[in-house]
């Protein structure tokens, strides 16, 4: 099973491919992760990425489906999570083609369905462990007083660099520009399938579930 999660800037969609690697064992690629991975890594592609990930903008066609083509080469295991990827029409056709030629297809594009207000509210308020990458937010779920990971124990929290409302702003027009037009575009293939993006958690990954278990 391949599943595209599909939504703007802090609509869960790395929260909810978490919990499906831990659920159904399938593999999430989330080409922001390893855009960040190479900035701080200060690998030549990270430096080259820093500034323009830093003020919102999408990096390059060329960069994020040659990161997604080398990770398909591996293991196939339960299947992929894409994650933040595809995120223009150019990068959907890539990876239709990529698929094919790796002998399998797309099961479902999930679209996480959620209001712009919430939005803003999620990002400015969230952080993660920076050893296991579990999510916290200052208002729903906030760093226990002791500053342990509730999942590690690790005291290591951190909180995005384009998290702040500037970045934000350009992330959430160029999700609309370029990225917004991959609804119709998974519409018209049959693919898309909605799934409230606003409750708990745990009642978002149940509307995903249902989808993926029809
Ligand atoms: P994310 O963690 O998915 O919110 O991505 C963080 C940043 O990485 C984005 O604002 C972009 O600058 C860059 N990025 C991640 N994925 C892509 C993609 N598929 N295409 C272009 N830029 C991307």
């Amino acid at each position: 099973m391949n599943i595209i999660l599909l939504g703007p800037p802090g609509a869960g969609k790395g929260t909810q491919a978490r919990k499906l690697v831990e659920e159904r064992g399938m593999i999430q690629l989330s080409t922001g992760d390893m855009l960040r991975e190479a900035k701080s890594s200060g690998t030549e592609m990270g430096n080259k990425v820093a500034a323009v990930m830093d003020a919102g903008e999408l990096v390059t066609d060329e960069i994020v489906i040659g990161l997604i083509e080398e990770k398909l080469e591996g293991d196939h295991g339960g299947g992929f999570i894409f994650d933040g990827f595809p995120r223009t029409l150019a990068q959907a056709d890539a990876l239709g083609d990529l698929l094919s030629k790796h002998g399998t297809a797309l099961t479902a594009v999930i679209a996480m369905e959620v209001n712009d207000d919430a939005l803003v509210e999620r990002i400015t308020a969230r952080s993660t462990c920076g050893n296991c990458g579990e999510g916290y937010n200052d208002i729903s779920k906030p760093i226990p007083a002791d500053q342990k990971c509730i999942k590690c124990g690790a005291s290591d929290f951190k909180r995005r660099a384009d998290d702040n409302e500037d970045s934000l702003r350009t992330r959430l027009m160029e999700y609309y520009k370029k990225t917004s037009p991959l609804l119709g575009y998974y519409h018209a293939k049959g693919d898309l399938k909605w799934v409230p993006g606003l409750g708990e958690i745990a009642d978002v990954a149940a509307g995903i579930n249902k989808v993926l278990d029809a």
